[in-house]
């Protein structure tokens, strides 16, 4: 049997579950290459909260966030720590009506798969759960106790290693130097570990994708957006158990003792220079770097919300890059360059649309059958200035 060669660029949470679905094809022949080690990137730096009640991707994708968190704890509960799974909770607080329906679908949607979940509106149940939370002007809270978040390295690293087993080439410290394109196609990569010879390469190099794409003289409508992280130590310890916590403009989740805090994804504006742009990835520090404004959103969400975590030191704080496309969806799929295929632009979301990414696009590669995923979300939607050119379902 003649095996097809795919090299996936990218070892983060898309790269890993790219590369394990499609160990699962007997005719794949597939080298993952990583230039520096598996789930590092913007993986690494990650929330890793994937709820059942979230606003962070649309009802639209319900069934893209319910295959991520049954594939995530199902490799949980067949090795436990696998897919490092902290059942904490969420708790989702709705402070206008339009944000009340959303969370009221999302209890709905929960329920009708099976999870346990419902929507409080006596102020006294929600403080049950976090008992320091200011509820004046909030309408109420939706409360599911069967989620939780991940830790994304250990996804990926546990994929990666299911990958191997599986007779996957797992090449960590491999950069894509270039790739090497004839009549239109795609026939290997050079790297610093040499020539390989390839048949398809999934492009998985997250916000390095943006100049991932210029190899193949492709420019990839990515923008980068700031994902600025603070570890607040509380002074005092919380003395409850901390659930994932959302708000419309803020999110937050235990991290051991100490909470993480993250501005939500979907109010970066890619038009304000000091939310979005184009950077270099590799330039990134491991922590620091985080700006005085997003202290100053915080401090203001906090006061208004959530007063007693104004009362704790800053242990650690980070800045991650998220590639975000103008709509805030992956970009998926085929390219004008044969073979050199998209699993990109998931933006705050990667953790959670992984597994659907990694399932649809093995099976496009290997069978050219395009997923009512991957159809809704190609890069033909973008005209040239990377703004969406279509509107609602995709042909
Ligand atoms: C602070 C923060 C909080 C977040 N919270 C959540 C959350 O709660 N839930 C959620 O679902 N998502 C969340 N996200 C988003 C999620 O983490 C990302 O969408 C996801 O990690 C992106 O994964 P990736 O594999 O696309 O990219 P990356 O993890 O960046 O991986 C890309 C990899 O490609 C490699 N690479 C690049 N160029 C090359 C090359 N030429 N050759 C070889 N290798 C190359 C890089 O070294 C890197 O390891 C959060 C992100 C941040 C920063």
């Amino acid at each position: 049997m003649t095996k097809k060669k795919i090299g996936v660029m990218g070892g983060g949470i898309l790269g890993t579950n790219v590369t394990h679905f499609l160990s699962q094809y007997p005719d794949a022949e597939v080298i993952l290459f990583e230039k520096n080690t598996i789930g590092s990137g913007t993986t690494a730096k990650s929330a890793a909260t994937h709820c059942l009640i979230d606003d962070s991707v649309a009802h639209e994708f319900w069934s893209v966030r319910l295959f991520g968190f049954e594939f995530y704890v199902g490799l949980e509960e067949e090795e436990p720590g696998s897919a490092g799974f902290e059942k904490t909770g969420t708790l989702i607080v709705a402070p206008y009506e339009e944000y009340e329906d959303y969370i009221l679908q999302a209890v709905d949607l929960t329920i009708a798969s099976g999870y346990e979940a419902k929507y409080m509106r006596d102020p006294e149940e929600i403080l049950e759960i976090i008992p320091d939370l200011k509820l004046d002007g909030i309408l109420g809270a939706g409360w599911c106790p069967d989620d939780g978040f991940f830790d994304a390295t250990m996804i990926s690293n546990t994929l990666a290693r299911k990958a191997r087993e599986a007779g996957v080439q797992v090449l960590i410290g491999t950069e894509v130097q270039a790739i090497n394109v004839k009549d239109g196609k795609v026939t290997g990569v050079e790297t610093n570990k040499g020539h390989f010879d390839l048949d398809v390469l999934v492009d998985a190099s997250g916000p390095w994708t943006k100049f991932n794409g210029k190899k193949v003289g492709i420019e990839l409508p990515i923008w980068h957006t700031k994902a600025e992280v603070f570890i607040l130590n509380p002074t005092e310890k919380l003395g409850y158990e901390f659930p994932v916590l959302k708000y419309p403009r803020f999110y937050a989740r235990k991290d051991k003792d100490n909470v993480f805090i993250c501005k939500a994804h979907l109010t970066m504006d890619l038009n304000n220079p000091e939310h979005a742009g184009v950077w270099n990835p590799d330039e990134l520090p491991l922590t620091g770097g985080t700006d005085p404004y997003f202290w100053d959103f915080l401090s203001e969400e906090l006061m208004e919300h959530y007063p007693r975590l104004l009362e704790a030191s800053l242990d650690n704080d980070w800045v991650g890059y998220r590639a975000e496309p103008a709509d805030y969806l992956p970009v998926l799929g085929e390219t004008p360059v044969e073979g050199y295929v998209l699993a990109i632009g998931a933006g705050g979301n990667g953790v959670i649309e992984g597994p659907t990414i990694g399932r649809d696009i093995a099976k496009y590669v290997m069978t050219g059958e395009k997923s009512w995923y991957v159809k809704r979300l190609p890069l033909s939607r973008f005209d040239e200035d990377g703004e969406v050119r279509m509107v609602g379902l995709q042909k």
